[in-house]
Order: structure tokens, then C-alpha cells, then sequence
């Protein structure tokens, strides 16, 4: 007999982990597959922003390395710099093999059962429920969590098209080991923007070294590793210093794709909601799996027919915070020098911080519409490498 489950994620990223965590709490019976042996390890620059640790029902407090409360913005690695500060921490550094662990780990003990190295190879989506097709066996739910990231098999079994992607290389020096002044990288990250087109190259402080990285449009992808030389060499090192250099791909929705059926949804990467300016997805992840979850148990609380009130919510969250990506985006690629003047008005970076810190997730109709509008316009305006 098929063994059955109220839900099904497929991926143990920050966004399954969690959307398992949530359900598993809410008494639900949850399966989480991943295709990687864990602990493993995901290209990521780990850094949790604050708005993003708010949203969980838990602290990170065992993998954060270390906590920023200083963030160095400039323009070209030696233009001009101006320095956002918060008397209050505003990204958490993590390393994402012992992040990930952690939150299965806590979805796990919330009750939720959890199979690695078992890939998913095949989904068929009903209209009362889904089956899953596994290396090891066959399983079925009466909903799936589309949580597999920007490679994943689950986007496309929801029929959503292919997202557009951005890409991005990292590597990490460790501390102590090259000419390097890492000292100044115990509570500060620097991000450089005006470096790589479409994006910005960033070092950030972890425990035991410094990540270094750089991301762009996907069309930077056969130059990645030039720009990540020429951020290493704009601080003294090689390239060769690094250790463990990795790449991914960070997928971002076009607009209007779909994120649900009425049995099954996208959540995180897997729904393409990296932030197009920042290239963060870790808040994204982990708003959407909270957004997920809460559908999720209406439908199997009898309270909904179907997961039809996901897209509208998930929306109703994120397209405020996503319209001012584009348009921060589209300023910063077109007129670098005019963000760094906005960036120096008084109270400029104190609201930069704020939002760091918190965002909102509740907007009205208007700002809804409004934030649309703009941030289509913003995005048309960055030309056919962000469509
Ligand atoms: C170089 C780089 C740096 C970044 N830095 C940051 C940062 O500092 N801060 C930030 O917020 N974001 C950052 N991001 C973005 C962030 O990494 C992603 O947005 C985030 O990992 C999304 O989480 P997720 O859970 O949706 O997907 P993932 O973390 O990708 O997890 C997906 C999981 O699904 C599994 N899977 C895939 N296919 C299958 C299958 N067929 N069957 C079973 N399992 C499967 C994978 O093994 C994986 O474990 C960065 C991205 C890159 C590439």
C-alpha cells in the first residue's frame, strides 16, 4: 500500500524546513524529501537578515556565526562608501550546511518525518491530492510543498514557467590565512555595487573566514569568476586564496506565474522569489512557507476547498517589498551615483536599516496596486536581462 501523509514537501531548504516545522506543530502528518545527503551544503552567502529570523517560531542562536550591525555600501570597489549602522543587529551570518541542518532538525522534532538522498523523480498532481515518485518508492499526500529550490522538479510539475535567473560565485578565505584584514569583518559586511552588472560583489563575516562573492545578470555567468577576482585583488588577495568557490542560480519569477493549484504550492526558490535587487531568498523562503502553512491548514482543517487563497496572500506580502527591489535595481544599474546620493540624505540609511530589521507584510489594496504598477514599470525599465 502507498504510504499516505496530510502534506508532502519536497526540499529541506530554509522554505520546506519551515513550512514542515509549521505543519508538523499544527498536528499535521508531514513527509520531507530531499534529494541530498544531509548536513549538506547550499552556494549561499548564509546572511539571515533580521526581518527573516522574526518570522520564524525559533531562534538560529546555535548557527549564527556572527551578527552584523554594520553594513559598508559602496560604489566600485574603491568609489565612494557610505556606511549603514544599526545600534541593533541586522543580518545573521550563518553557514547554510549547519543553517539547513538546524531547521530540519526542528521540523523533525516538531514531529515531521524527514528521508534524504531520496530524490524526487516524478509528481502527479489530482485534484483530491498528489502522489510523489521517489528513488525509493511511490508516496502520496493530500497537498505537496513545492520547496526544491531553483533546480528543482515541482515548478514545473505545477505547469510554471521558467523563471528568469540571475547567477552568482562565492568562496570563503579563512581567517588568519592570507595578507587580509579580517578583523574589520567581525561585525561588518561590505557590499560593492557598480561592480557586476546586474548586481554587486559582497564580503561577509563568518566564523572561522570570510565569504566572498559576487552575482549578475545571468548573462555574467562566463565572467563570474573575473569579477570575483577583481573583488579579491580590490582587497589584497587572489582568487586562488579562496576555498570551496561555488555557483548557483537564483531564480526570479516572472510576473503573474503561477504558484499554485488547488492541491499543491510553490514556496522560496522553487516559487522563484529571490529579491532582484538584494538576491536574497532566505526572508522569502521563510514568508512563504509561514503563508503556505496557514493555507495549508485551512484546507486540512476544513476551512478552504483548496489552496486557491495562496497566490492572493503570498501577493498580498510581497509584492510591496518586490517593487522597491526593482526600482532600487533600476536606479543603482542606471544611475549609480544618484543611489549614493539618496543613500547620504539625513535618515537615509536608518530606514534602510529599519527594513532590515522588519518588514511590513501587511499593505492595503491601493499600495498593492500602486507597488504593482511601479515595480513593473521598474523592471521593464532594467531591459530584457531582467525580464
Ligand atoms: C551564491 C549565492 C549567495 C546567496 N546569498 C544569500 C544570502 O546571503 N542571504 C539570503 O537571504 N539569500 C541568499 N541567496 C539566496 C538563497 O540561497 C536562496 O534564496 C535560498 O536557498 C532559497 O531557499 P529554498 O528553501 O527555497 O531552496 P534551497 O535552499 O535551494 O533548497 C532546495 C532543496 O531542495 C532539494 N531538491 C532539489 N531538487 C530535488 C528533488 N528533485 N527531489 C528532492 N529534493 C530536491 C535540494 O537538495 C535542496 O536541499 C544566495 C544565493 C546564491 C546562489
Amino acid at each position: 500500500m502507498t504510504e499516505r501523509f496530510d502534506a508532502i514537501v519536497v526540499g529541506a531548504g530554509p522554505a520546506g524546513s519551515t513550512a514542515a516545522f509549521r505543519l508538523a506543530t499544527d498536528g499535521a502528518s508531514v513527509l520531507v524529501l530531499d534529494r541530498q545527503r544531509f548536513p549538506r551544503d547550499k552556494p549561499c552567502g548564509g546572511g539571515v537578515t533580521i526581518r527573516g529570523a522574526r518570522l520564524l517560531p525559533f531562534a538560529i542562536d546555535p548557527v549564527v556565526e556572527r551578527v552584523v550591525d554594520r553594513i559598508g555600501v559602496t560604489m566600485g570597489h574603491h568609489g565612494p562608501r557610505c556606511d549603514v549602522v544599526a545600534q541593533a543587529p541586522l543580518v545573521l551570518m550563518t553557514q547554510r550546511r549547519r543553517l539547513d541542518h538546524f531547521l530540519i532538525e526542528q521540523a523533525v522534532a516538531a514531529g515531521a518525518q524527514f528521508r534524504d538522498a531520496a530524490r524526487v523523480r516524478g509528481i502527479d498532481i489530482a485534484a483530491d491530492g498528489v502522489v510523489v515518485h521517489t528513488d525509493h518508492g511511490t508516496v502520496a499526500a493530500e497537498v505537496l510543498v513545492g520547496a526544491d529550490g531553483a533546480n528543482g522538479v515541482t515548478r514545473r510539475a505545477l505547469g510554471a514557467p521558467e523563471p528568469s535567473y540571475a547567477v552568482a560565485l562565492e568562496g570563503n578565505l579563512p581567517r588568519g590565512g592570507a595578507d587580509f584584514d579580517d578583523a574589520k569583518y567581525d561585525t561588518a559586511a561590505l557590499l560593492e555595487f557598480d561592480t557586476v552588472p546586474g548586481g554587486y560583489g559582497w564580503i561577509f563575516p563568518k566564523g572561522d573566514h570570510c565569504n566572498f562573492g559576487v552575482g549578475g545578470y545571468l548573462d555574467e555567468g562566463p565572467r563570474l569568476r573575473e569579477h570575483l577576482a577583481e573583488l579579491c585583488a580590490a582587497h589584497g588577495i587572489a582568487i586562488d586564496d579562496l576555498e570551496h568557490l561555488r555557483g548557483h542560480r537564483l531564480p526570479i519569477r516572472r510576473t503573474g506565474a503561477p504558484v499554485a493549484t488547488p492541491r499543491a504550492l510553490l514556496v522560496g526558490d522553487a516559487a522563484g522569489l529571490v529579491d532582484p535587487f538584494s538576491g536574497d531568498g532566505i526572508y522569502e523562503a521563510f514568508l512563504s512557507s509561514k503563508i503556505a502553512a496557514e493555507t495549508i491548514a485551512d484546507l486540512l482543517g476544513g476551512h478552504a476547498r483548496d489552496l486557491s487563497a495562496y497566490p492572493t496572500l503570498l501577493g498580498a506580502a510581497l509584492e510591496p517589498h518586490a517593487a522597491s527591489a526593482w526600482v532600487a535595481k533600476a536606479v543603482i544599474e542606471h544611475a549609480p551615483g544618484v543611489m549614493m546620493g539618496i543613500l547620504r540624505l539625513p535618515g537615509a540609511t536608518g530606514i534602510v536599516a529599519g527594513r532590515m530589521r522588519a518588514a511590513s507584510t501587511e499593505h492595503s489594496p491601493t499600495t498593492r496596486h500602486v507597488a504593482r504598477f511601479v515595480g513593473r514599470h521598474a523592471r521593464h525599465a532594467l531591459g530584457p536581462l531582467a525580464a
